[in-house]
């Protein structure tokens, strides 16, 4: 199982305890990251969660990041700007090539749609036409100050009121889908620990499972000014159980997972 994690030590802006600025923060919430994953000490979270993945709730809700024990999840730091930018890029590519399948509208699109939302009508290629176009457009404009971490301050700037309104407070990430003239995205531990791509074994296929590529995807569709997604079948093993539902359409893993033409 691929682990990624940003190499340690990194010096990190972090808030204070208490901080209730927007940043800059000051030399005082300047931190030097310890290594990361040696010995697990900055992930301590992870402990004690051994099967968080099969939840939505993150321990992190309450404890909150105080920049002492988690700053080696860096979200603001340099390498991790490069790495989104990345994922966006490639977020971006996949997502085109859904637009162009449309535009076709040849067997194998009908197919895929068939695949992720049970339609192979004209209505489904309709609705995702500009639902693709706006995952496209938000992706474009999406830059490293989009990424926050998720703490309550970033939720209700985002719009949303502490534990209300974010689609999901996950353990990867979140967003609050009113947020759509900033489009912030909201990191949580969880992110650091899933795959950057999610690849099968050798291959450029993907796998059911999280990755960093399909929780990108998967947040961008929930804005408002997208899909107005929602997290009824979280995960690509319920989003492809539940194919048939009629939810399956508004359903973020389902639009993720066919963005990504996952199998
Ligand atoms: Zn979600």
């Amino acid at each position: 199982m691929p682990i990624f994690r940003v190499p340690g030590p990194l010096g990190v802006d972090v808030p204070g305890a208490g901080s209730l600025g927007r940043g800059p923060f000051n030399i005082n919430g300047i931190h030097q990251a310890p290594s990361c994953g040696s010995n697990g000490g900055c992930d301590p979270y992870h402990a004690m969660q051994p099967h968080y993945m099969a939840h939505k709730q993150s321990p992190l809700d309450a404890p909150e990041w105080d920049g002492v024990v988690n700053i080696c999840y860096d979200v603001k730091g340099q390498r991790f700007g490069e790495l989104m930018m990345s994922l966006r890029d490639s977020a971006i590519s996949y997502t085109q090539d859904r637009r162009a399948e449309l535009s076709r509208w040849d067997e194998i699109s009908k197919a895929r749609t068939k695949r992720w939302f049970n339609s192979s009508d004209d209505e489904i290629r309709d609705y995702l036409l500009p639902i693709l176009d706006s995952v496209i457009r938000v992706l474009k404009s999406l830059a490293p100050e989009n990424f926050v971490y998720d703490t309550a301050e970033n939720n209700v700037q985002a719009g949303c009121l502490p534990g209300q309104g974010m689609v999901l407070t996950g353990v990867l990430a979140s967003v609050c889908a009113v947020d759509i003239v900033e489009h912030r995205i909201a990191i949580n531990m969880g992110f650091f620990e899933a795959p950057k791509m999610g690849y099968l074994y050798e291959s450029h296929s993907f796998g059911f499972r999280d990755s960093q590529l399909l929780t990108l995807i998967h947040e961008v569709t929930h804005f408002h000014d997208v899909a107005s997604s929602i997290d009824d079948f979280y995960g690509v093993n319920n989003a492809t159980r539940n194919v048939a539902n009629v939810k399956a359409r508004m359903n973020a893993d389902n639009l993720a997972a066919y963005i990504l033409a996952i199998a």
